[in-house]
């Protein structure tokens, strides 16, 4: 049975077919850097994370990209409010979503393409769809003209009329219709500007999209995903500026990601009920968070509460006990079928990434294996391997939610993070000019028996041998 999932384009449960045997090409949108992300931002980039994670695990060869917006309205509102150049807050942010996603668990997509580093793509793109008559520029702006793209509208299945209704009230007078977007906003003072053909000025968020997709996973790709929120207009007009100008089917198929809110009410820093993914894994470790997202199936909405979180630990710890239970039991004689579980895991996941129900499959599967363990006969010692192999393709390397630390041997993980810790204390310090405090953290590792090595992509650290 092949894969079978939702595409927002069809609004049906569709078959995966990938256009190159046994590959798989996506492409998920990425944080705009003006900030630190929040665990709503957090649960799109692991569901999409567990997508890509998925595939692989069935087999597929996953090329995966996730841009980094970082030329934005926000990034340069930000910069302005703080009086420091715009790369400054991008940088600092970009920094802050690779680390934290680290942190989360999240692996690192492929390719994480900038706009900033795609500018050329960009321009020869905005170029070519004026030289096709799909857009035009006004004032050194230029705008996409929706009329001439013919399939404006299927993703979110909005018509242009209804369209040019509601939009009509605050439109600029300068576009031939009020629907028709902005692809490059000309230079403002104190505005970071490219030079191009129509006067020097910048992307709009869109189009660059658009182009980084493309630039890295060809004019046609298998998978497109985002939040919800970005239906429309977002994924829209991606679709629109691509295949304007390739003729080509962009993306065939469309994920979206069901929202996380607090309350019942939409997280929003206006609101207030707003918690960033880093001062979430202040509180909790990042397994149990991850846990806690996968039990929602991604297209549903997810109200985050502290006690779902407790009760993920509890569920959690279940699993994790089994684990390291089957790794340390001794030999027995018991049978135990790890295929038919795994084959009831397969069905469950192939639709639709359904993970509560594929937890259902392995909580079951629990049930099951610990009275086998610790019946009288015990397991025998070729199901035991099975089991945890299977354990540890799930729970660790798929679902990043187990760890392979047994009591024994435990706290390595727990060092990992203290350590990681101490050495984001020690660069914010140098970064301050406290060099007191940084040198007391090196020094007193030092004394322990711990080397900090500073490298050019950030600083390490090893036991002193
Ligand atoms: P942004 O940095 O706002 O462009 O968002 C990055 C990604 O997070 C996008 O795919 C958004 O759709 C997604 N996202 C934003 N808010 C939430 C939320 N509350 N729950 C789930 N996903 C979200
Ligand atoms: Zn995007």
């Amino acid at each position: 049975m092949p894969i079978a999932f939702y595409n927002t384009l069809s609004r049906t449960v569709e078959e995966f077919i990938p256009m190159h045997e046994a590959e798989v090409r996506m492409y998920t949108c990425g944080p705009t850097v003006y900030d630190y992300f929040h665990i709503g931002n957090a649960r799109s980039f692991v569901m999409s994370d567990i997508i890509r994670r998925y595939f692989e695990y069935r087999g597929y060869k996953v090329t995966y990209v996730m841009n980094i917006t970082d030329i934005d309205d926000k990034i340069i509102n930000r910069a302005n409010e703080q009086g420091v150049p715009s790369s400054d807050i991008a940088e600092k942010y970009t920094e802050a979503f690779l680390r934290d996603t680290a942190l989360f668990g999240i692996r690192p997509a492929d390719v994480h393409p900038r706009a900033t580093e795609t500018m050329e793509e960009i321009i020869a793109h905005i170029q070519g769809l004026i030289e096709r008559g799909a857009a035009y520029a006004v004032d050194g702006d230029v705008f996409f003209r929706v009329s001439a793209f013919d399939g404006y509208g299927k993703l979110s299945r909005k018509n242009i009329e209804d369209l040019v209704v509601g939009s009509r009230v605050e439109a600029d007078p300068r576009k031939e219709n009020p629907v028709d977007f902005a692809l490059w906003k000309s230079a403002k003072p104190g505005e970071p500007a490219w030079d191009a053909p129509w006067g020097s000025g910048r992307p709009g968020w869109h189009i660059e999209c658009s182009v980084m997709s493309q630039k890295f996973l060809g004019k046609s790709f298998d998978i497109h995903a985002g939040g919800n929120d970005l239906i429309f207009p977002h994924h829209e007009n991606e679709i629109a500026q691509s295949e304007a100008l390739t003729d080509a089917p962009f993306a065939r198929y469309w994920i979206h990601f069901g929202f996380l809110n607090i309350d019942n009410e939409k997280m929003s820093k206006s609101l207030g009920n707003f918690f960033t993914a880093r001062e979430i894994l202040e509180k909790y470790p990042a397994t149990v968070l991850r846990f806690y997202y996968l039990q929602t199936h991604y297209r549903s909405p997810l109200n985050f509460t502290p006690e779902g979180i407790e009760a993920a630990k509890t569920g959690l710890q279940k699993l994790q006990g089994l684990y390291d239970a089957v790794r340390a039991a001794v030999s027995g004689d018991g049978a135990f079928d790890v295929e038919a579980w795994e084959q009831r895991f397969i069905t469950a996941m192939d639709d639709d990434f359904n993970t509560p129900a594929g937890f259902g499959a392995l909580f079951e599967m629990v049930r099951d294996a610990n009275a086998v363990l610790r019946s009288d006969e015990g397991m025998a010692d070729a199901a035991r391997e099975k089991l945890a192999a299977f354990l540890r393709r799930t729970g660790v390397e798929l679902f990043g939610i187990l760890h392979e630390e047994t009591e024994e041997n435990a706290g390595g993980e727990a060092l990992d993070g203290v350590m990681r810790l101490l050495i984001d204390i020690r660069a914010e310090a140098r970064k301050d000019k406290q060099f007191a405090l940084s040198d007391r953290i090196r020094d007193g590792l030092k004394g322990l028996g711990i080397a900090l090595e500073d490298g050019r992509d950030g600083t390490t650290w090893k036991y002193n041998s």
